[in-house]
């Protein structure tokens, strides 16, 4: 097997599995691009095995200890082992990201589950040139799944390779789904997106269940979900800010489909809140969860006056005892530059409030300790203090 000498004090050495150029003091063996090489150090201890791709920055990512090859009772043993850590946890069956990439040892694959289609992205080259293996995996474990392939992520520029969409297996066809029951269509293939945000299948529930008797406020609404569930757990009312055409039609058609009333604003949640603001609009229940507003490290402080600027909308149309729920999944801005940039909102519309939780990534979404790219998106629940 070829493989790559790695130097001394390498992250890999603290806890790390990805390998940067800089990293390796040689290869031996001639590794091509997509192979899977063995990990020595300079001592010649064995480190374990990586995927190694020399176009991308990340020239190699371990992706175990020992000396493992990339076949079919690999992938079936790993997947097997994702999906029954999401059971352990209380995920949804049937409804959840059953692999997602480093966190499950599977770097670059991400498999998401909608009743019986799923949705597969492989985001690293070694793993693209399994993908094969993988589908028949999958067609194994879930017998009867269909398998989209949505590899459109730009991010596979960065490892050398094209954009592709496409059935892997199985017919393609829009897929009913009922999550906490609002009913959604995933359009896996032909959808702009599927649009629904796993991720934040924890703190849909953890706010639902805060929305009823409240007038709420829910930006950045995509298709929806904030919005839609706290219309079922009987919210007062509920107004959803989305910029796009599609995804403000997406609302209608999804409320319509559930019966729910929901006020849909396809506006700039900016000029939204602005205007709301200006208008004296009042919410009890306000929820912000913007696209990552920084890609890069360089737009951080511009990130941070946009942020600033919607927090402190929010917080002067909140009611005395308001809630705010807010999410940040750029992962530039770590939850202390959130926090500060919160309360120097507070300090600007001159209210106090209390952080009452923080919320995260859900739970098929897990993080690893050593690997902190896993842990991307924060959010505080916040309750407003009377008189303050
Ligand atoms: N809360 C959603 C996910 C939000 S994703 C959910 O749980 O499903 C971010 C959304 O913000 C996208 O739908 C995007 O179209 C929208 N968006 C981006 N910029 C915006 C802006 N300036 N004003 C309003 N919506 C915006």
């Amino acid at each position: 097997m070829a493989g790559l000498v790695i130097r001394p004090r390498a992250r890999l050495f603290h806890g790390h599995d990805w390998i940067y150029s800089s990293d390796i003091l040689k290869a031996f063996g001639d590794p091509k691009d997509g192979d899977v090489v063995s990990l020595k150090d300079v001592r010649d201890r064995a480190l374990g095995s990586a995927i190694y791709n020399s176009k991308s920055q990340i020239v190699g990512r371990r992706f175990c200890r020992q000396r493992q090859e990339l076949d079919r009772e690999f992938f079936e043993r790993r997947i097997r082992y994702a999906d029954a850590y999401r059971d352990r946890r209380g995920v949804a069956k049937t409804l959840r990201r059953v692999v997602w990439s480093e966190s499950d040892g599977l770097p670059g694959v991400i498999v998401d589950r909608y009743e019986s289609t799923f949705v597969l992205q492989t985001l690293t080259l070694a793993m693209d040139m399994r993908k094969g293996l993988i589908v028949e995996v999958l067609a194994e474990l879930f017998p009867g799944c269909s398998v989209v392939e949505r590899n459109d992520a730009p991010i596979r520029r960065a490892e050398g390779m094209e954009l592709v969409t496409g059935m892997l297996l199985g017919e393609s066809a829009p897929q009913n789904i009922e999550a906490m029951g609002v009913k959604f269509v995933i359009d896996a293939l032909q959808g702009q997106k599927t649009g629904f945000y796993l991720d934040q299948m924890d703190s849909y529930r953890e706010v639902a269940a805060l929305a009823e008797g409240r007038k709420v406020l829910d930006c950045f609404s995509n298709q929806g979900a904030f919005a839609l569930f706290c219309a079922k757990a009987g919210a007062a009312s509920v107004n959803a800010v989305e910029i796009s055409g599609e995804g403000a039609a997406a609302i209608r058609r999804n409320a319509e489909s559930n019966g729910l009333t929901i006020t849909v604003n396809e506006a700039n949640a900016f000029d939204y809140l602005k205007a709301a603001d200006e208008r004296r609009e009042k919410y009890d229940l306000v929820i912000l969860d913007p696209p990552s507003f920084t890609k890069g490290k360089d737009k951080v402080n511009d990130a941070m006056r946009g942020y600033k600027e919607i927090h402190l909308r929010a917080f002067q149309m909140l009611e005395p005892d308001g809630l705010l729920a807010t999410f940040s999944c750029s992962h530039h801005v770590s939850s202390e530059l959130f926090r500060e940039m919160i309360v120097d909102a507070l300090v600007d519309a001159k209210r106090s409030a209390r952080f009452l939780k923080p919320l995260t990534q859900s739970a098929d979404h897990p993080v690893v300790a050593g690997l902190p790219e896993t842990e991307y998106l924060k959010g505080y629940l916040v309750e407003m203090m009377p008189g303050r």
